[in-house]
């Protein structure tokens, strides 16, 4: 299956993207993710995306959309893949529809996880990730075993430096004004899946299942 997860900051599209990935065995592609390890490995990439990332505003599309098709045409994708924060504007979702046009290919289904903004600052600012390995908790809702720890790889869970609440705000804003455009984009086109996003994470993964027609337990 060709999809793609679209919601705001913090609806759980990585939390999900883990688990959604895995079940259809297909690759989970996170835009943000490739970004962070480029930033990681200051890699000329690293170095075009950082000061964007860490205000909150968005990498230009001619970068990110060349980043993804590049990623799109290794042949594991060739069968499907996930994409977890692209497109996050219409050019970008145009660029999309024409390079899989390009190849007689198109999107199953684009899954809209909504959670309100109240909901978003708190999961944003209690988000922690693994700095090895890059999995995501959640200080109250999603916990480690240990505190401060990774369950995966025991290594140290951190705050994203785009997690504090000055940058969170102005990326819930971005969302808006940016990507939330695409909802009606997506509509038009017989797309779209709305997801209750404020259920717990194992119910937003069911609910997610149902509207792909699976019957997941
Ligand atoms: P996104 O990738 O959409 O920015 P994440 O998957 O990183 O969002 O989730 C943001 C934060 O909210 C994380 O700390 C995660 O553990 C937590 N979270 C994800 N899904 C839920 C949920 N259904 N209920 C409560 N917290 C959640
Ligand atoms: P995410 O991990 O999806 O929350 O993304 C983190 C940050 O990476 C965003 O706030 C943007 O600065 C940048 N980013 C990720 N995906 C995109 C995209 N599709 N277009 C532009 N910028 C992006």
């Amino acid at each position: 299956m060709r999809l793609v997860l679209l919601g705001p900051p913090g609806a759980g599209k990585g939390t999900q993207a883990r688990e959604i990935s895995q079940r259809l065995a297909i690759p989970h592609i996170s835009t943000g993710d490739m970004f962070r390890e480029a930033i990681k490995g200051g890699t000329p990439l690293g170095r075009q995306a950082e000061a964007y990332i860490k205000d909150g505003r968005l990498v230009p599309d001619e970068v990110t959309i060349g980043l993804v098709q590049e990623r799109l045409a290794r042949p594991d994708c060739r069968d499907g893949f996930l994409l977890d924060g692209f497109p996050r504007t219409v050019a970008q979702a145009e660029a999309l529809d024409a390079w899989l046009a390009g190849r007689q290919e198109g999107l199953d289904a684009v899954i809209d996880i909504e959670v309100p903004r109240d909901a978003l600052l708190e999961r944003l600012t209690g988000r922690r990730v693994c700095r090895q390995c890059g999995a995501t908790y959640h200080v109250r809702y999603n916990p480690p075993a240990v505190e401060g720890k990774c369950d995966i790889c025991g290594q140290d869970l951190v705050q994203r430096a785009d997690d504090t609440e000055a940058t969170v705000s102005r990326r819930l804003d971005v969302y808006t004004g940016q990507t939330a455009p695409l909802i009606n984009y997506y509509r038009q086109r017989s797309l779209l899946k709305e997801i209750d996003g404020r259920q717990d994470i194992p119910a937003v993964t069911l609910a997610i299942g149902r509207a792909l027609g699976r019957d997941w337990q």
